[in-house]
Protein backbone atom coordinates (compact mmCIF):
# COMPACT_ATOMS: atom_id res chain seq x y z
CA UNK A 1 0.00 0.00 0.00
CA UNK A 2 1.46 3.85 -1.13
CA UNK A 3 -0.13 6.25 0.75
CA UNK A 4 0.65 10.12 -0.75
CA UNK A 5 0.00 13.60 -0.06
CA UNK A 6 -2.08 14.76 -2.31
CA UNK A 7 -1.87 18.84 -3.00
CA UNK A 8 -5.60 18.80 -3.73
CA UNK A 9 -7.14 16.92 -0.95
CA UNK A 10 -4.55 18.36 1.04
CA UNK A 11 -4.11 14.79 2.84
CA UNK A 12 -1.99 11.66 2.45
CA UNK A 13 -4.22 8.90 -0.04
CA UNK A 14 -3.37 5.92 -0.36
CA UNK A 15 -2.88 5.05 -4.13
CA UNK A 16 -5.47 3.13 -5.89
CA UNK A 17 -4.53 2.91 -9.87
CA UNK A 18 -7.40 3.55 -12.28
CA UNK A 19 -5.88 0.60 -14.00
CA UNK A 20 -5.26 -2.01 -11.73
CA UNK A 21 -1.72 -3.03 -13.06
CA UNK A 22 0.00 -0.05 -14.61
CA UNK A 23 0.56 3.59 -12.25
CA UNK A 24 0.59 6.63 -14.57
CA UNK A 25 2.62 9.32 -13.82
CA UNK A 26 3.49 12.12 -15.18
CA UNK A 27 5.86 14.74 -13.83
CA UNK A 28 6.71 18.26 -15.51
CA UNK A 29 10.65 18.15 -16.43
CA UNK A 30 12.97 20.59 -17.82
CA UNK A 31 13.08 23.18 -19.91
CA UNK A 32 16.03 22.57 -22.07
CA UNK A 33 17.63 26.16 -22.34
CA UNK A 34 20.68 25.91 -19.88
CA UNK A 35 22.12 23.29 -17.39
CA UNK A 36 19.92 21.85 -15.17
CA UNK A 37 20.93 23.29 -11.53
CA UNK A 38 20.86 21.07 -8.69
CA UNK A 39 17.18 22.44 -7.18
CA UNK A 40 16.22 21.01 -10.45
CA UNK A 41 18.12 17.84 -10.15
CA UNK A 42 16.46 17.45 -6.35
CA UNK A 43 12.78 17.45 -7.79
CA UNK A 44 14.16 14.57 -10.52
CA UNK A 45 15.46 12.59 -7.93
CA UNK A 46 12.70 12.90 -5.70
CA UNK A 47 10.68 11.58 -8.54
CA UNK A 48 12.73 8.64 -9.22
CA UNK A 49 12.46 7.17 -5.90
CA UNK A 50 8.63 7.57 -6.31
CA UNK A 51 9.13 5.47 -9.44
CA UNK A 52 11.54 3.08 -7.75
CA UNK A 53 8.97 2.85 -4.65
CA UNK A 54 5.80 2.25 -6.94
CA UNK A 55 7.76 -0.58 -8.58
CA UNK A 56 9.24 -2.17 -6.10
CA UNK A 57 5.96 -2.27 -4.81
CA UNK A 58 4.79 -4.40 -7.31
CA UNK A 59 3.15 -1.53 -9.33
CA UNK A 60 3.93 -1.65 -13.13
CA UNK A 61 4.83 1.84 -13.66
CA UNK A 62 4.63 3.80 -16.97
CA UNK A 63 6.65 7.42 -16.10
CA UNK A 64 6.49 9.59 -18.65
CA UNK A 65 8.38 13.33 -18.36
CA UNK A 66 8.50 16.11 -20.96
CA UNK A 67 11.00 17.89 -22.40
CA UNK A 68 10.29 21.49 -22.44
CA UNK A 69 11.89 22.54 -25.59
CA UNK A 70 9.67 25.58 -26.99
CA UNK A 71 7.07 27.79 -24.99
CA UNK A 72 8.27 28.41 -21.62
CA UNK A 73 8.37 32.20 -21.06
CA UNK A 74 10.65 33.15 -18.88
CA UNK A 75 7.52 34.73 -16.05
CA UNK A 76 6.39 31.29 -15.96
CA UNK A 77 2.66 32.98 -17.52
CA UNK A 78 2.49 34.91 -20.52
CA UNK A 79 5.20 37.78 -20.95
CA UNK A 80 8.73 37.73 -21.25
CA UNK A 81 11.10 35.80 -23.98
CA UNK A 82 10.64 31.95 -24.63
CA UNK A 83 13.32 30.76 -22.82
CA UNK A 84 14.84 28.87 -25.43
CA UNK A 85 14.93 31.84 -27.47
CA UNK A 86 16.78 33.25 -24.50
CA UNK A 87 19.40 30.81 -24.44
CA UNK A 88 19.86 30.83 -28.17
CA UNK A 89 20.52 35.00 -28.17
CA UNK A 90 23.07 34.21 -25.26
CA UNK A 91 25.39 31.38 -26.83
CA UNK A 92 24.68 32.76 -30.84
CA UNK A 93 23.08 29.86 -31.39
CA UNK A 94 19.46 28.49 -33.09
CA UNK A 95 16.81 27.86 -30.50
CA UNK A 96 16.79 24.26 -32.03
CA UNK A 97 21.07 23.62 -31.27
CA UNK A 98 20.13 24.77 -28.00
CA UNK A 99 17.63 22.35 -26.78
CA UNK A 100 19.54 19.44 -28.45
CA UNK A 101 22.82 20.57 -26.62
CA UNK A 102 21.00 21.04 -23.40
CA UNK A 103 18.61 17.81 -23.66
CA UNK A 104 21.51 15.73 -24.15
CA UNK A 105 22.97 17.09 -20.94
CA UNK A 106 20.05 15.96 -19.09
CA UNK A 107 20.53 13.08 -20.40
CA UNK A 108 23.84 12.24 -19.34
CA UNK A 109 22.81 13.62 -15.74
CA UNK A 110 20.02 10.93 -15.76
CA UNK A 111 22.45 8.79 -16.50
CA UNK A 112 24.78 9.82 -13.49
CA UNK A 113 22.37 10.08 -10.98
CA UNK A 114 20.63 6.60 -11.80
CA UNK A 115 17.02 8.15 -12.60
CA UNK A 116 15.50 5.32 -13.70
CA UNK A 117 12.94 6.70 -16.47
CA UNK A 118 12.54 4.64 -19.44
CA UNK A 119 14.18 7.13 -22.02
CA UNK A 120 11.70 6.50 -24.65
CA UNK A 121 9.52 8.77 -21.77
CA UNK A 122 10.77 11.71 -22.65
CA UNK A 123 8.48 13.07 -24.88
CA UNK A 124 9.48 16.65 -26.16
CA UNK A 125 7.07 19.76 -26.60
CA UNK A 126 8.01 20.24 -30.44
CA UNK A 127 7.26 16.48 -31.19
CA UNK A 128 3.50 16.96 -30.64
CA UNK A 129 2.45 20.38 -31.77
CA UNK A 130 -0.29 18.72 -33.28
CA UNK A 131 -1.94 17.23 -30.38
CA UNK A 132 -1.21 20.88 -29.08
CA UNK A 133 -3.29 22.00 -31.76
CA UNK A 134 -6.21 19.44 -31.60
CA UNK A 135 -6.39 19.87 -27.72
CA UNK A 136 -7.30 24.11 -28.27
CA UNK A 137 -8.85 23.03 -31.10
CA UNK A 138 -11.29 20.69 -28.50
CA UNK A 139 -11.47 23.99 -26.13
CA UNK A 140 -12.35 26.26 -28.98
CA UNK A 141 -15.20 24.16 -29.89
CA UNK A 142 -16.05 23.78 -26.19
CA UNK A 143 -16.27 27.47 -25.90
CA UNK A 144 -13.18 27.94 -23.50
CA UNK A 145 -11.12 29.45 -25.74
CA UNK A 146 -11.01 33.44 -27.16
CA UNK A 147 -8.07 35.40 -29.22
CA UNK A 148 -6.49 38.71 -28.56
CA UNK A 149 -3.67 40.54 -30.22
CA UNK A 150 -0.80 38.29 -28.71
CA UNK A 151 -2.73 35.01 -28.95
CA UNK A 152 -5.63 32.32 -27.76
CA UNK A 153 -6.25 32.27 -24.29
CA UNK A 154 -8.27 30.21 -22.42
CA UNK A 155 -11.22 31.74 -20.34
CA UNK A 156 -10.70 30.67 -16.50
CA UNK A 157 -13.84 32.09 -15.91
CA UNK A 158 -15.66 28.81 -18.13
CA UNK A 159 -14.15 26.69 -15.81
CA UNK A 160 -15.68 26.44 -12.18
CA UNK A 161 -13.22 24.93 -10.20
CA UNK A 162 -10.20 27.26 -11.16
CA UNK A 163 -7.52 27.91 -8.54
CA UNK A 164 -8.80 24.84 -6.21
CA UNK A 165 -4.96 23.10 -5.96
CA UNK A 166 -4.10 25.99 -4.49
CA UNK A 167 -6.44 27.69 -3.00
CA UNK A 168 -6.13 30.74 -5.22
CA UNK A 169 -7.89 33.66 -4.34
CA UNK A 170 -9.14 35.00 -7.36
CA UNK A 171 -10.77 38.15 -6.50
CA UNK A 172 -7.89 39.45 -4.39
CA UNK A 173 -5.76 38.60 -7.85
CA UNK A 174 -8.65 40.64 -10.13
CA UNK A 175 -8.51 43.33 -7.54
CA UNK A 176 -4.58 43.76 -7.81
CA UNK A 177 -4.15 43.28 -11.32
CA UNK A 178 -5.50 46.78 -12.47
CA UNK A 179 -2.03 47.64 -13.77
CA UNK A 180 -2.07 43.99 -15.64
CA UNK A 181 0.68 43.67 -18.36
CA UNK A 182 -2.42 42.96 -21.01
CA UNK A 183 -5.98 44.59 -20.57
CA UNK A 184 -7.37 42.48 -23.62
CA UNK A 185 -7.56 39.42 -21.20
CA UNK A 186 -10.78 38.89 -19.95
CA UNK A 187 -9.61 37.61 -16.83
CA UNK A 188 -6.56 37.61 -14.83
CA UNK A 189 -5.83 34.28 -14.41
CA UNK A 190 -6.60 33.91 -18.48
CA UNK A 191 -3.26 32.05 -19.92
CA UNK A 192 -1.84 31.74 -23.78
CA UNK A 193 -2.78 28.49 -25.13
CA UNK A 194 -1.51 29.64 -28.33
CA UNK A 195 0.95 32.70 -28.71
CA UNK A 196 1.53 34.42 -32.11
CA UNK A 197 4.99 34.77 -33.48
CA UNK A 198 5.43 38.97 -32.54
CA UNK A 199 4.77 40.81 -36.30
CA UNK A 200 8.22 41.19 -38.20
CA UNK A 201 10.39 38.54 -35.72
CA UNK A 202 11.17 35.05 -37.71
CA UNK A 203 11.17 32.92 -34.65
CA UNK A 204 13.48 30.07 -34.73
CA UNK A 205 10.88 27.92 -33.33
CA UNK A 206 7.22 28.72 -35.10
CA UNK A 207 4.65 26.70 -36.61
CA UNK A 208 1.15 27.25 -38.75
CA UNK A 209 -2.44 27.10 -36.89
CA UNK A 210 -5.35 27.45 -37.76
CA UNK A 211 -5.12 30.95 -35.61
CA UNK A 212 -1.78 31.84 -37.24
CA UNK A 213 1.64 31.39 -36.89
CA UNK A 214 3.20 30.72 -33.47
CA UNK A 215 4.00 28.66 -31.03
CA UNK A 216 2.02 26.87 -28.20
CA UNK A 217 1.91 27.58 -24.62
CA UNK A 218 3.73 25.83 -21.74
CA UNK A 219 0.85 24.94 -19.92
CA UNK A 220 -1.08 23.44 -22.74
CA UNK A 221 2.39 21.27 -23.57
CA UNK A 222 2.30 19.26 -20.59
CA UNK A 223 -1.13 18.44 -21.12
CA UNK A 224 -1.14 17.26 -24.50
CA UNK A 225 1.53 15.10 -23.52
CA UNK A 226 0.04 13.75 -20.14
CA UNK A 227 -3.01 12.74 -22.72
CA UNK A 228 -0.77 11.25 -25.44
CA UNK A 229 1.53 8.91 -22.98
CA UNK A 230 -0.79 8.13 -20.57
CA UNK A 231 -4.31 8.59 -21.28
CA UNK A 232 -7.01 11.36 -20.58
CA UNK A 233 -6.77 10.85 -16.72
CA UNK A 234 -3.80 9.58 -14.76
CA UNK A 235 -2.83 8.58 -11.50
CA UNK A 236 0.16 10.59 -10.48
CA UNK A 237 1.40 14.13 -11.24
CA UNK A 238 4.15 15.40 -10.32
CA UNK A 239 5.87 18.93 -10.11
CA UNK A 240 8.03 21.81 -7.94
CA UNK A 241 5.44 23.69 -5.52
CA UNK A 242 6.12 26.72 -8.10
CA UNK A 243 3.76 25.01 -9.86
CA UNK A 244 0.91 25.12 -8.06
CA UNK A 245 -0.42 28.38 -8.15
CA UNK A 246 -0.33 28.49 -12.19
CA UNK A 247 1.00 25.72 -13.95
CA UNK A 248 -0.72 22.96 -12.65
CA UNK A 249 -3.58 24.91 -11.78
CA UNK A 250 -4.09 25.87 -15.69
CA UNK A 251 -2.93 22.26 -16.61
CA UNK A 252 -6.35 21.53 -14.60
CA UNK A 253 -8.40 23.88 -16.12
CA UNK A 254 -7.58 23.29 -19.75
CA UNK A 255 -7.69 19.20 -19.41
CA UNK A 256 -10.62 18.82 -17.61
CA UNK A 257 -12.58 21.31 -19.74
CA UNK A 258 -12.06 19.20 -22.69
CA UNK A 259 -12.38 15.79 -21.43
CA UNK A 260 -14.78 16.69 -18.88
CA UNK A 261 -12.99 14.18 -16.36
CA UNK A 262 -10.59 14.24 -13.79
CA UNK A 263 -7.03 15.07 -14.93
CA UNK A 264 -4.84 13.71 -12.46
CA UNK A 265 -6.14 10.87 -8.96
CA UNK A 266 -3.09 12.67 -6.96
CA UNK A 267 -0.81 16.01 -7.15
CA UNK A 268 2.27 15.83 -5.99
CA UNK A 269 4.35 18.43 -4.84
CA UNK A 270 8.31 18.73 -4.17
CA UNK A 271 9.50 21.82 -1.98
CA UNK A 272 12.03 23.74 -3.35
CA UNK A 273 16.49 24.09 -2.89
CA UNK A 274 18.10 26.86 -1.56
CA UNK A 275 21.56 27.34 -1.57
CA UNK A 276 23.08 28.46 1.63
CA UNK A 277 19.72 29.37 2.36
CA UNK A 278 18.86 31.89 -0.34
CA UNK A 279 17.20 31.68 -3.39
CA UNK A 280 18.95 29.91 -6.20
CA UNK A 281 19.99 32.58 -8.63
CA UNK A 282 22.40 32.91 -11.79
CA UNK A 283 22.97 36.99 -10.29
CA UNK A 284 24.41 35.10 -6.64
CA UNK A 285 26.40 32.95 -8.91
CA UNK A 286 24.79 29.74 -6.72
CA UNK A 287 22.75 27.87 -9.29
CA UNK A 288 24.86 24.96 -9.19
CA UNK A 289 24.88 22.70 -11.76
CA UNK A 290 25.57 18.77 -11.50
CA UNK A 291 28.83 19.53 -13.48
CA UNK A 292 30.18 22.37 -10.51
CA UNK A 293 29.44 18.76 -8.09
CA UNK A 294 31.70 16.79 -9.89
CA UNK A 295 34.35 20.09 -10.56
CA UNK A 296 34.64 19.65 -6.87
CA UNK A 297 35.12 16.46 -6.44
CA UNK A 298 31.96 14.77 -5.15
CA UNK A 299 30.08 11.74 -7.11
CA UNK A 300 26.85 12.73 -8.46
CA UNK A 301 25.51 9.76 -6.08
CA UNK A 302 26.95 12.26 -3.30
CA UNK A 303 24.32 14.89 -3.75
CA UNK A 304 22.07 12.30 -4.19
CA UNK A 305 22.66 10.61 -0.88
CA UNK A 306 22.29 14.57 0.05
CA UNK A 307 19.13 14.59 -1.41
CA UNK A 308 17.25 12.28 0.19
CA UNK A 309 18.29 13.22 3.52
CA UNK A 310 15.58 15.74 2.93
CA UNK A 311 11.84 14.84 2.79
CA UNK A 312 10.13 15.63 -0.79
CA UNK A 313 7.44 18.16 1.55
CA UNK A 314 9.68 20.08 2.97
CA UNK A 315 13.06 22.60 1.80
CA UNK A 316 16.40 21.21 1.03
CA UNK A 317 19.23 23.57 2.31
CA UNK A 318 22.21 22.69 0.33
CA UNK A 319 25.87 23.98 1.17
CA UNK A 320 29.11 22.54 0.40
CA UNK A 321 29.63 21.22 3.95
CA UNK A 322 26.58 19.38 3.80
CA UNK A 323 27.25 17.55 1.04
CA UNK A 324 30.45 16.49 2.31
CA UNK A 325 28.55 14.97 5.23
CA UNK A 326 26.41 13.22 3.17
CA UNK A 327 29.92 12.10 0.91
CA UNK A 328 31.09 10.56 4.12
CA UNK A 329 27.51 9.19 4.94
CA UNK A 330 27.45 7.01 1.28
CA UNK A 331 31.29 5.90 1.75
CA UNK A 332 29.97 4.38 5.31
CA UNK A 333 26.77 3.06 2.99
CA UNK A 334 29.72 2.42 0.43
CA UNK A 335 31.94 0.02 2.75
CA UNK A 336 28.55 -1.77 3.91
CA UNK A 337 27.88 -2.56 0.66
CA UNK A 338 31.26 -3.92 -0.02
CA UNK A 339 30.91 -6.65 2.50
CA UNK A 340 29.30 -8.45 -0.40
CA UNK A 341 32.42 -9.54 -1.40
CA UNK A 342 33.65 -10.86 1.82
CA UNK A 343 33.22 -13.74 3.89
CA UNK A 344 31.52 -12.00 7.32
CA UNK A 345 28.66 -11.45 4.46
CA UNK A 346 27.68 -15.07 5.35
CA UNK A 347 27.20 -14.50 9.24
CA UNK A 348 24.93 -11.62 8.70
CA UNK A 349 21.68 -12.76 9.82
CA UNK A 350 19.35 -13.06 6.69
CA UNK A 351 16.22 -12.32 8.73
CA UNK A 352 17.77 -9.15 10.29
CA UNK A 353 18.49 -8.10 6.66
CA UNK A 354 15.08 -8.48 5.44
CA UNK A 355 13.60 -6.58 8.65
CA UNK A 356 15.93 -3.88 7.51
CA UNK A 357 14.55 -3.63 4.05
CA UNK A 358 11.18 -4.43 4.95
CA UNK A 359 11.17 -1.30 7.02
CA UNK A 360 13.14 0.82 4.27
CA UNK A 361 10.13 0.13 1.87
CA UNK A 362 7.32 0.50 4.43
CA UNK A 363 8.83 3.97 4.93
CA UNK A 364 9.24 4.80 1.20
CA UNK A 365 5.69 3.51 0.98
CA UNK A 366 4.37 5.99 3.46
CA UNK A 367 4.83 9.30 1.49
CA UNK A 368 8.69 8.65 0.44
CA UNK A 369 9.94 9.10 3.83
CA UNK A 370 13.97 8.91 2.49
CA UNK A 371 14.80 10.65 5.74
CA UNK A 372 13.49 8.30 7.62
CA UNK A 373 14.78 4.93 5.22
CA UNK A 374 18.02 5.80 5.43
CA UNK A 375 17.96 5.97 9.38
CA UNK A 376 16.65 2.54 8.92
CA UNK A 377 19.36 1.68 6.79
CA UNK A 378 21.96 3.11 9.55
CA UNK A 379 20.73 0.10 11.84
CA UNK A 380 22.93 -2.27 9.75
CA UNK A 381 26.24 -0.34 11.46
CA UNK A 382 25.49 -2.37 15.12
CA UNK A 383 24.62 -5.42 13.08
CA UNK A 384 27.62 -5.88 11.19
CA UNK A 385 29.82 -4.83 14.33
CA UNK A 386 28.12 -7.54 16.38
CA UNK A 387 28.47 -10.33 13.91
CA UNK A 388 30.30 -13.21 14.55
CA UNK A 389 30.86 -16.32 13.33
CA UNK A 390 28.14 -18.11 14.42
CA UNK A 391 24.98 -17.56 12.27
CA UNK A 392 25.64 -18.78 8.64
CA UNK A 393 22.54 -17.29 6.04
CA UNK A 394 22.33 -18.18 2.79
CA UNK A 395 25.60 -17.07 0.65
CA UNK A 396 23.86 -14.39 -1.44
CA UNK A 397 21.52 -13.42 0.97
CA UNK A 398 23.84 -10.38 1.59
CA UNK A 399 24.11 -9.10 -1.96
CA UNK A 400 20.25 -10.04 -2.74
CA UNK A 401 19.95 -7.30 0.20
CA UNK A 402 22.18 -4.65 -1.02
CA UNK A 403 20.64 -5.14 -4.37
CA UNK A 404 16.99 -4.13 -3.14
CA UNK A 405 18.37 -1.55 -1.04
CA UNK A 406 19.89 0.07 -4.28
CA UNK A 407 16.35 -0.85 -5.97
CA UNK A 408 14.89 1.11 -3.69
CA UNK A 409 17.09 4.87 -3.30
CA UNK A 410 20.24 4.26 -6.17
CA UNK A 411 23.00 5.20 -4.74
CA UNK A 412 24.94 3.67 -7.35
CA UNK A 413 26.22 0.89 -4.05
CA UNK A 414 26.54 -1.61 -6.83
CA UNK A 415 29.08 -0.06 -9.09
CA UNK A 416 31.86 -0.81 -6.43
CA UNK A 417 34.29 -3.75 -7.59
CA UNK A 418 36.17 -6.29 -5.73
CA UNK A 419 39.64 -6.09 -4.65
CA UNK A 420 42.27 -8.13 -6.53
CA UNK A 421 43.52 -10.97 -6.02
CA UNK A 422 46.65 -10.15 -5.03
CA UNK A 423 45.12 -7.35 -2.37
CA UNK A 424 42.77 -10.39 -1.13
CA UNK A 425 46.06 -12.41 -0.43
CA UNK A 426 47.78 -9.56 2.18
CA UNK A 427 44.74 -8.96 3.99
CA UNK A 428 44.33 -12.85 4.73
CA UNK A 429 48.42 -12.51 5.40
CA UNK A 430 47.23 -9.99 7.71
CA UNK A 431 45.16 -12.19 9.40
CA UNK A 432 47.55 -14.89 9.88
CA UNK A 433 50.36 -12.00 11.08
CA UNK A 434 47.98 -11.34 13.54
CA UNK A 435 47.66 -14.87 14.68
CA UNK A 436 50.49 -15.47 14.98
CA UNK A 437 50.79 -12.08 16.98
CA UNK A 438 53.33 -10.24 14.60
CA UNK A 439 52.28 -6.73 14.72
CA UNK A 440 55.11 -5.72 13.17
CA UNK A 441 54.20 -7.34 9.90
CA UNK A 442 50.20 -6.55 10.16
CA UNK A 443 51.12 -3.31 10.66
CA UNK A 444 52.95 -3.18 7.65
CA UNK A 445 50.40 -4.84 5.64
CA UNK A 446 47.96 -2.78 6.86
CA UNK A 447 50.06 0.26 5.76
CA UNK A 448 50.58 -0.77 2.04
CA UNK A 449 46.82 -1.63 1.76
CA UNK A 450 46.17 2.08 2.95
CA UNK A 451 48.36 3.31 0.63
CA UNK A 452 46.56 1.13 -2.13
CA UNK A 453 43.48 2.92 -0.57
CA UNK A 454 41.98 0.28 0.98
CA UNK A 455 41.25 0.36 5.28
CA UNK A 456 40.84 -2.67 7.14
CA UNK A 457 38.79 -2.92 10.13
CA UNK A 458 38.48 -6.02 12.64
CA UNK A 459 35.31 -7.28 13.76
CA UNK A 460 34.10 -10.39 16.14
CA UNK A 461 33.80 -12.47 12.72
CA UNK A 462 36.97 -11.22 11.30
CA UNK A 463 38.87 -8.45 9.30
CA UNK A 464 36.64 -6.60 6.64
CA UNK A 465 38.42 -4.10 4.42
CA UNK A 466 37.00 -1.16 2.81
CA UNK A 467 37.77 1.64 0.83
CA UNK A 468 39.20 4.62 2.36
P1 LIG B 1 12.33 24.14 -15.14
O1 LIG B 1 13.51 23.58 -15.86
O2 LIG B 1 12.51 25.54 -14.69
O3 LIG B 1 11.07 23.98 -15.95
O4 LIG B 1 12.16 23.30 -13.80
C1 LIG B 1 12.19 21.90 -13.76
C2 LIG B 1 11.70 21.40 -12.42
O5 LIG B 1 12.58 21.81 -11.36
C3 LIG B 1 10.32 21.89 -12.02
O6 LIG B 1 9.56 20.80 -11.50
C4 LIG B 1 10.57 22.93 -10.96
O7 LIG B 1 9.51 23.00 -10.06
C5 LIG B 1 11.82 22.38 -10.29
N1 LIG B 1 12.61 23.42 -9.64
C6 LIG B 1 13.00 24.61 -10.14
N2 LIG B 1 13.76 25.29 -9.24
C7 LIG B 1 13.86 24.50 -8.14
C8 LIG B 1 14.52 24.62 -6.87
N3 LIG B 1 15.23 25.69 -6.50
N4 LIG B 1 14.39 23.58 -6.00
C9 LIG B 1 13.68 22.49 -6.32
N5 LIG B 1 13.05 22.32 -7.50
C10 LIG B 1 13.13 23.30 -8.40
ZN1 LIG C 1 4.12 20.58 -16.62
Amino acid sequence: MIKLYNTMSKQKETLKPIKADVVSFYSCGPTVYDYPHIGNWLAFIRWDVLYRTLRTSGFKTRWVMNITDVGHLVSDADDGEDKLEKGAKREGKSAWEIADYYTQDFMEGLDALDIQINRTNLPKATEAINEQIDLIKTLEKKGHTYTIDDGVYFDTATYEDYGKLGNIDIENLQAGARVAYNDQKRNVTDFALWKFSPVDVKRDMEWDSPWGVGFPGWHIECSALAMKHLGETIDVHAGGIDHIPIHHTNEIAQSESATDKQFSQIWLHSNFLTVDGTKLSKSLGNSFTLHDVEKRGFSPFDFRLFALQSHYRTQANFTWEALEAARARRKTLQAMADLRFQPIARYIDSSVLEGISHNVSLRLQDDLNTPEALAELSKLDTVVDDVTETHSSEENAFKAFIEAIDGMLGLGLLRSVDISKAQKERVEQRKQARADKDWAKSDTIRDELVEQGIGLKDTAAGQVWYRV
